[in-house]
């Protein structure tokens, strides 16, 4: 069983069922939507994925591969949760850093690479903080 949920709590889910393939993907609407250099997602099969608390939020934007994606988050804190499609409705895209226990995710390809920013990938040599740097 998978869980996982928002920054501030009020939205929880869980899963049940087989574990997908993960993917990082490097298209725009994932940038802006994450805030982040891309979105790492894992595919699960709709019949087995359950809100458990909260309402999540949707927003439906039609993507670079034209296909209508809805991007749902909680409407409390913003966190992205998950993304869905009317084309694939067996399917929910949860995003890897909502789950509880994110090494259960492994991403096997990147999509979207025509649009991939030089910042996705951190170079070697960067000073390293096992916490935050301070100040
Ligand atoms: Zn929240
Ligand atoms: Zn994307």
């Amino acid at each position: 069983m998978l869980t996982g949920g928002c920054l501030c709590g009020a939205c929880r889910f869980e899963y049940g069922g087989e574990v997908g393939p993960a993917n990082y993907c490097h298209c725009s609407d994932c940038r802006r939507s994450t805030g982040g250099a891309f979105n790492v997602g894992v595919r699960l099969d709709a019949d087995g994925f359950r809100v458990l608390r909260g309402a999540p939020r949707a927003f439906t934007k039609q993507g670079d591969s034209g296909n209508r994606l809805s991007r749902h988050f909680c409407p409390e804190c913003g966190s992205p949760l998950f993304t869905s499609s009317p084309r694939h409705p067996r399917w929910v895209f949860v995003k890897a850093g909502a789950l509880d226990d994110p090494a259960a995710v492994k991403p096997s390809y990147e999509s979207w690479v025509s649009s991939k920013v030089a910042w996705a990938r951190i170079p070697d040599g960067l000073e390293k903080f096992e916490r935050g740097r301070v100040a």
